[in-house]
């Protein structure tokens, strides 16, 4: 019987701490949890499933355009912001109660306040200021969005701000090349905004393949993103008709709404870490092994807050890895290779593997690229030129696909299974013996040719 008033004690109810809490509940474990906001963290209630839905509701403008050339006559249209936006925000109050519920029908006690470290077993609940003590600590506290502090910024946006606007801006201005700088410059596009996003590198997407990160700028370009390269905000001032944000060049760009997604840091500012002897990185992300256990051999941390691969699944399985390894004495460390994702850009980007420069990195010449570049049909039809890309990469004689990225529609839904795939290191043999599915997009996967080039032309 535990001194303890808790065997796991979670702090932060976003994807990694919910799954965590729940699965140690449903062992029998006695499970406390605190939010200091709402639960389900910050891809249920401002990240991955708001972002999916605005993402819906931006292409559905030109999808009315698309359906006039398949013979639909469309009245008169116009968008309305705060119909969407209050969808929205129901569906997430909706989410958010489920995430609450699942923890309290398993018998977890939730605690609607903010928790801060006393010592290695015992945190503090802001609100209430009782304390608490537990065996094991988890740290599942996530990320916020950073942004540079440049004169004026307090007059940007975040992410988190973007879903409840009071009204869609005429113009707005996103910076940054990253994923959630692309995603929304694609989707106020779509909402009929004029867009800029500016990146201060030359390419959007830093990391990706290099193939795909031309393809973004494409993509961007082609949903009416005005795309400025090389540029770094230097200020952002206040005029009578909105923003004039000023840049290292000297430019300046007027905009009604300035969006910085120039980043996220992990949000352990105040946690009272050093009280529990936890250490954390230059970035203040927690520094944990390969089982996600800190440096007090108690507390343990999943999720954005130890800043590894900052993506819900990846949480969700850091927390199933930590709840085998402490409660059911199975050490597991989560294997962090192989991660498919997506992008939510307009269309969608989806990847998995290594890029092509990776590729040439760990395996120099024993590598082969096999690429596309067509128009689906859908859009021939639609008289638009947005074409499919997709790009797939073997290793060795085998011919082992190591990397598969894919620029178009429905990638995101085809790079799951191609993430079986890869994890499962099948080869393009493998790939080729599988009869096509027609007529689809996916169909090209089963069909590659080695591209045609030179193979010393790296493309970086
Ligand atoms: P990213 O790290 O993807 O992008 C940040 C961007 O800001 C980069 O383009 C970066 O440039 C730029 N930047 C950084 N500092 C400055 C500065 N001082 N001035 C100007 N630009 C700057 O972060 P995001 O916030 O977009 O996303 C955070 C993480 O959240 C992602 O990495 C991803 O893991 C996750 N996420 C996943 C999504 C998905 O799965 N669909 C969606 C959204 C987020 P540079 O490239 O030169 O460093």
């Amino acid at each position: 019987m535990s001194d303890y008033d808790f065997d796991l004690f979670v702090i932060g109810a976003g994807s990694g701490g919910v799954r965590s809490g729940r699965l140690a509940a449903q062992l029998g474990k006695k499970v406390g949890v605190a939010e200091e906001s709402l639960p389900g963290g910050t891809c249920v209630v401002r990240g991955c499933v708001p972002k999916k839905f605005l993402v819906y509701g931006a292409d559905f403008g030109g999808a009315i355009k698309d359906a006039q050339k398949y013979g639909w006559t469309v009245g008169e249209t116009r968008f309305d912001w705060p119909v969407l936006r209050d969808s929205i925000q129901k569906e997430v109050a909706r989410l958010s109660g489920i995430y609450s519920t699942i923890l309290e029908k398993n018998g977890a006690e939730v605690f609607r306040e903010r928790a801060e470290f006393v010592d290695e077993h015992t945190v503090r609940l802001a609100t209430s200021g009782k304390t608490v003590t537990a065996e094991t600590i988890l740290i599942a506290v996530g990320g916020r969005p950073w942004a540079p502090e440049i004169p004026g910024i307090e007059h940007a946006i975040v992410s988190d701000d973007a879903f409840t606007l009071e009204t869609l801006p005429e113009r707005v201005l996103v910076i940054g090349g990253g994923y959630i700088a692309c995603e929304f410059a694609g989707i106020y596009a779509g909402l009929g905004c004029k867009t800029t996003q500016v990146y201060r590198g030359g390419r959007l997407l830093n990391g990706f393949d290099a193939e795909v990160r031309d393809e973004a700028g494409v993509v961007q370009e082609q949903n009416g993103v005005s795309v400025k390269f090389n540029l770094s905000p230097t200020e952002i001032k206040k005029t009578s008709g909105g923003y004039i944000v000023t840049f290292d060049d000297g430019s300046k760009i007027g905009t009604d709404v300035v969006f910085m997604a120039t980043g996220r840091k992990p949000h352990t500012k105040g946690l009272g870490l050093e009280n529990a002897g936890v250490d954390v990185d230059e970035h203040g992300a927690v520094k944990v092994d390969k089982y996600s256990k800190t440096s007090q051999d108690n507390i343990y941390a999943v999720g954005d807050v130890t800043n590894r691969v900052n993506l819900t699944p990846v949480a969700i399985r850091e927390g199933m890895a930590f709840i085998e390894t402490v409660f059911k004495d199975n050490a597991t460390a989560y294997d962090h290779t192989q991660i498919a994702s997506a992008v939510f850009t307009r269309p969608p980007i989806g990847v998995v593997g290594v890029t092509e420069s990776e590729a040439r990195k760990m395996h120099g010449d024993d590598i082969t690229v096999y690429t596309t570049h067509f128009r689906p049909m859908k859009n021939v039809l639609a008289e638009k030129p947005q074409k499919v890309f997709m790009k797939l990469i073997t290793q060795g004689k085998q011919e082992t696909v190591i990397g598969i990225h894919i620029v178009g529609d429905d990638s995101a839904e085809m790079i799951q299974p191609l993430g079986i795939c890869v994890k499962a290191g099948l080869t393009k043999a493998d790939f080729d013996a599988t009869c096509a599915v027609h007529p689809t997009i996916s169909e090209e996967i089963v069909t590659l040719k080695p591209r045609e080039i030179n193979k010393t032309t790296v493309v970086t």
